[in-house]
Parts: structure tokens; C-alpha cells; sequence
């Protein structure tokens, strides 16, 4: 309740220091609305240095035109009301004469006499100015920030630094099935699963602590937990703010479970392109494959029936023959056996499995199959591993069915030279990558296909796919590796593959 305080100027002897003091633009109006009296503050919001400066007719002169015939009754009407009582504060726009203007929040208060007349109003004028421009600031922010929230297609949340939530858009109540008023105020932890539901207060402790940035401004590929309880896999970029002291966190999301889905589709239709594609040879190579196995078990037949032989003869004079005859049938039995053996694992659809594997051996065991049928058609083979090429992380037969592709085109591009050499050289280039080449002593590359020689359907032969080169190059480059091209100075072709070497952690990993 406001005081009403007695009006008579000699009887406040302290109202000059009062309204010198105060920090508001306070008037003192009498019954003919002109001001008596006024708050140093108040001089200077209306541009003067002294009260008879003031304007003339001021306060009312200086409302705005539009809003001085409500001011008027306003004011007329606070010397109407019964002393203590209140009157409802109300907004007026001023202007002042050098232009500027303001709008203020306009308080009356009657001032009546001992007889309880009221003789003057006081009147403060408190500038709404500054406190709306911030209103509507914060408004605008608001309204900016709901629509941002109602609109954006990836999911966000805000938290704050004991990890509650205070923001959850319209993407985020789908993503995660809960509505806004069930989530805001909870911990956001509830829309992990464990073990990073438990984990996660820590993290945000820690971070606080230490300063050190695991996830803001990086981003991860974490798992989502749905109010439902199932869980998927999703993108989240962390940002920070500071307001005041308080911190806060937003997190964007993206929901990754199409996108797997999609990559999960792209990589079994590549490996189901790659197993075709691997059928194929080995259905080009069957004649070939025929002989190679029949060499082995011709050679056993030979070998048993000698020893057979041997056993109708004198056994104990023929027993070291007996003997060799035997050991040479195992041998030949295992050789037939390992060709069977890779190339089960060859055409075998097989889920792509990269393992940390000796590059020797995967090259190795990829010309057992790549020279079938080569020594008929006169080809010469050398390989040669530098002791240093280590460890690579590679799926086994995908590398195997590129060494063979190069091989098996090789030996084709050699078919009407004179010499045929193919060589595979495997060396390190540096600390990180390995180098296969494959030379061959050929036709060299047909100077139509130029750079279309990886593309799909690039082939030069009658009954050739073109697909041969191309797979091997989404294998490689799926691998992290390399493969090109070039003349080999001393005539026909090289082909270069680079792969990563497999790396502390990968080995670890094993
Ligand atoms: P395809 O063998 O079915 O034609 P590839 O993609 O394996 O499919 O090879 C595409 C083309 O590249 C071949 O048709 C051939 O012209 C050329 N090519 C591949 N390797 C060699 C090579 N070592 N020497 C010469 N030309 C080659």
C-alpha cells in the first residue's frame, strides 16, 4: 500500500533532497497539471539542466500525442480519488523536444493536505525502454529457439552441467517416443542404454574438471535408447554454452539406423557382386581346374600302382622305392587337397572378415590359385617378399580374388608374347603401407580403355564382363588402399596395389 503523504512543500523539509536524490524521474503536478517540482533524474531524462528549463506544459506536453488525453484523465482523476488509495500504474509513450522519445511505465500518487484534500500529484515516470528491448529480445530468442526446436530435422537436446535436460525437440520426442514434458527436468541419461547410462554423469564431471574435450565439437556414433527400451545407433555433435555461470550443453542427433541399414544393404549386394564375380573365374578356370587337380591324382594312381606292384615283387628290396612311392602319394593327395581347399574358401560367400594377416601368406596362397593352368601355356612365375612388409588388416579372400583377377589378366595379356614373365613383388613403401605389384610381360593396356580401365563393363575381350578390374578396386579402396596402373618399361603391364599395415591396435585387437 502506498503512503499518501501530505502536501505542502515547507512542511517536507526534505522533499528538495529527496527529489534530488532519487534515481527516478519523479514530478510533482498540481490541479492545473503543471509541474511543480522534479527529480534531478528526472531533469535530465527530459533533457534540461534546471526545473525552469522544463518545457512548457510539461509533464503532459511531453506524452505523446496519441496517449496525452488518456494521460489527462489519468492525472485529473488521481485528484479525485480518496487519499491512500492506489492507482493502477499505466504506460505512456514521451517525446522530448530534442527528439528522442521513451516509453514509461507512469506511477500517480496523491499528495492531500492535513485536511485530506488532495493538492498535488506525484508522479514517476520509470523508462520501459531498455526492459522491453531485452524483453523482446528474449521473446524473440524464444520464439526463434520453439520454432528451431518444432522444425530442425535432426533431433536436439539441451542440458545442463548436472546433465538434466532443459530443451527436447519435436525430431527428438519422435526419435526417442517420449513427449517434452516427460523428458525436460530429467536426467538425460535415461535415453542411453547401459553401460553409458551409468557412465554418463561421470563424463560430464569429468569434463567439467578437467577441460578436456572427448566428444564436444567432435562428434561420435553412440547408441540411443528409446522409451520403449530398444536401442539404436545414432550421430551426436555436442556444443557448449556459457550463460552467466551456468553451462549448457546441446547435443544434435542424427538417428543412423536407415544409414546402417543402407551401408549393411550396400556392402552384402557388393559382396554378393564380388562372390559372382568370383564364380565366374573359377567357371572359366574349370578346364584348368580339371588338369590341376588330375595332375596330383594321376600322379597318386601312378605312385599306388607301383607300390602295389612292389608288394606282388621282393617288398624288401624294393622298400626305400616302397616307401618314396607312398610319401610321393601323400604329398600329391595334400597339393590336390590344398587347391580343393582354396577354392572352397574362394567361391564360399563368406561374410567380409578382416583379420590381421601375414602379407606373405595371403599373397602366397592367392598364385596357387592364379597360376592354375599358367605352366601349360608356358608362363614363367617369380615372387619376391622383402622380409619387412609385416602384418596387414585385410579380409583374406577379398584380397586373394584381387591377386587373382591381376593374375589371371596377366596371364591372358601374355598369351601371344613370345616371353612370359609374371612377377609379384611385395615390398614396404614406408612405416604405414605395403605394395604389391603385379608385372607381366604382355600386351600392355589398350590405349582405347585409358582411364575407363576400372570403370564396370571396360573390357577388350569377346567374352570379357569388364567387372574384373572394377571389383578389385572397390575392394582395395573399401580396404583403405590403392590401385593403379603403368607400362612396364621392359614391356606389357604392372599393376600397384597399397594397403595399410595393420597397426598396434588392430594387432592388439586379435
Ligand atoms: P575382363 O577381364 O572381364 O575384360 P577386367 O576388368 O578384369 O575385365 O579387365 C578390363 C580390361 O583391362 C581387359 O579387358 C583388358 O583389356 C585390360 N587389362 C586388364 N589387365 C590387363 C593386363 N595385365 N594387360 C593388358 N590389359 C589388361
Amino acid at each position: 500500500m502506498r503512503e499518501t503523504i501530505a502536501f505542502d512543500t515547507k512542511q517536507i523539509p526534505y522533499l528538495e533532497s529527496i527529489l534530488s536524490g532519487l534515481p527516478n524521474c519523479v514530478m510533482i503536478v498540481g490541479r492545473d497539471l503543471q509541474a511543480i517540482n522534479c527529480s534531478f533524474a528526472g531533469l535530465s531524462v527530459l533533457g534540461v539542466s534546471s526545473f525552469a528549463e522544463l518545457p512548457q506544459g510539461a509533464p503532459g506536453t511531453c506524452v505523446a500525442e496519441g496517449h496525452r488525453p488518456f494521460f489527462n484523465e489519468a492525472m485529473l482523476s488521481a485528484f479525485d480519488v480518496r487519499p491512500n488509495m492506489d492507482i493502477e500504474p499505466f504506460e505512456v509513450k514521451l517525446e522530448f523536444p530534442d527528439g528522442r522519445s521513451m516509453l514509461a511505465l507512469c506511477n500517480l500518487a496523491p499528495l492531500a493536505n492535513p485536511q485530506g484534500n488532495v493538492d498535488a500529484v506525484m508522479i514517476s515516470f520509470q523508462d520501459l525502454t531498455a526492459l522491453r528491448t531485452t524483453e523482446s529480445k528474449l521473446d524473440r530468442a524464444n520464439s526463434i529457439l520453439k520454432s528451431i526446436l518444432t522444425t530442425i530435422p535432426d533431433a536436439m537436446i539441451v542440458i545442463d552441467e548436472d546433465g538434466l535436460v532443459s530443451s527436447f525437440s519435436a525430431t527428438a520426442e519422435k526419435m526417442f517416443g517420449y513427449d517434452q514434458e516427460e523428458i525436460i527436468g530429467k536426467n538425460v541419461k535415461v535415453l542411453m542404454p547401459e553401460p553409458y547410462r551409468a557412465a554418463h554423469d561421470g563424463y560430464i564431471e569429468r569434463y567439467i574438471e578437467t577441460n578436456e574435450k572427448r566428444i564436444i565439437g567432435i562428434g561420435r556414433t553412440v547408441v540411443g535408447c528409446r522409451k520403449d527400451g530398444t536401442t539404436f545407433p545414432l550421430q551426436l555433435e555436442v556444443g557448449e554454452a556459457k550463460i552467466g555461470d551456468e553451462r549448457y550443453f546441446t547435443g544434435f542427433i542424427i538417428d543412423l539406423t536407415e544409414k546402417k541399414q543402407t551401408e549393411a544393404e550396400l556392402q552384402s549386394l557388393q559382396a554378393d557382386l564380388a562372390h559372382a564375380s568370383r564364380l565366374s573365374a573359377v567357371g572359366t578356370l574349370a578346364s584348368a581346374l580339371a588338369h590341376e587337380i588330375n595332375q596330383p591324382l594321376t600322379a597318386i594312381a601312378n605312385y599306388l600302382s607301383a607300390a602295389r606292384d612292389m608288394v606282388d615283387g621282393d617288398l624288401a628290396e624294393n622298400r626305400e622305392l616302397f616307401r618314396e612311392a607312398l610319401q610321393e602319394s601323400v604329398s600329391e593327395s595334400l597339393r590336390a587337397g590344398t587347391i580343393v581347399r582354396r577354392l572352397r574358401e574362394f567361391v564360399s560367400r563368406g561374410e567380409i572378415n578382416r583379420r590381421v594377416l601375414s602379407i606373405a601368406q595371403v599373397v602366397e596362397d592367392a598364385s596357387v590359385l592364379g597360376l592354375i593352368g599358367a605352366q601349360e601355356k608356358g608362363v614363367q612365375f617369380s615372387i619376391d617378399i622383402a622380409p619387412d612388409t609385416n602384418h596387414v588388416f585385410v579380409d583374406r579372400v577379398q584380397i586373394q580374388q584381387v591377386m587373382v583377377n591381376l593374375m589371371r589378366n596377366a596371364i591372358e595379356a601374355m598369351a601371344d608374347s613370345v616371353t612370359k614373365n609374371l612377377h609379384i613383388g611385395v615390398t614396404s613403401i614406408d612405416d604405414d603401407r605395403v605394395e604389391i605389384a603385379v608385372s607381366d610381360s604382355g600386351s600392355g593396356i589398350d590405349q582405347e580403355l585409358g582411364h575407363r580401365l576400372f570403370d564396370p563393363f571396360a573390357s577388350t575381350k569377346g567374352d570379357g564382363m569388364g567387372l574384373g578390374l572394377s571389383i578389385c578396386r572397390t575392394i582395395i579402396e573399401a580396404h583403405g588402399g590403392t590401385i593403379g596402373v603403368e607400362p612396364n618399361p621392359e614391356g606389357g603391364t604392372i599393376f600397384r596395389i597399397t594397403l595399410e599395415k595393420a597397426g598396434q591396435e588392430q594387432d592388439d585387437e586379435q
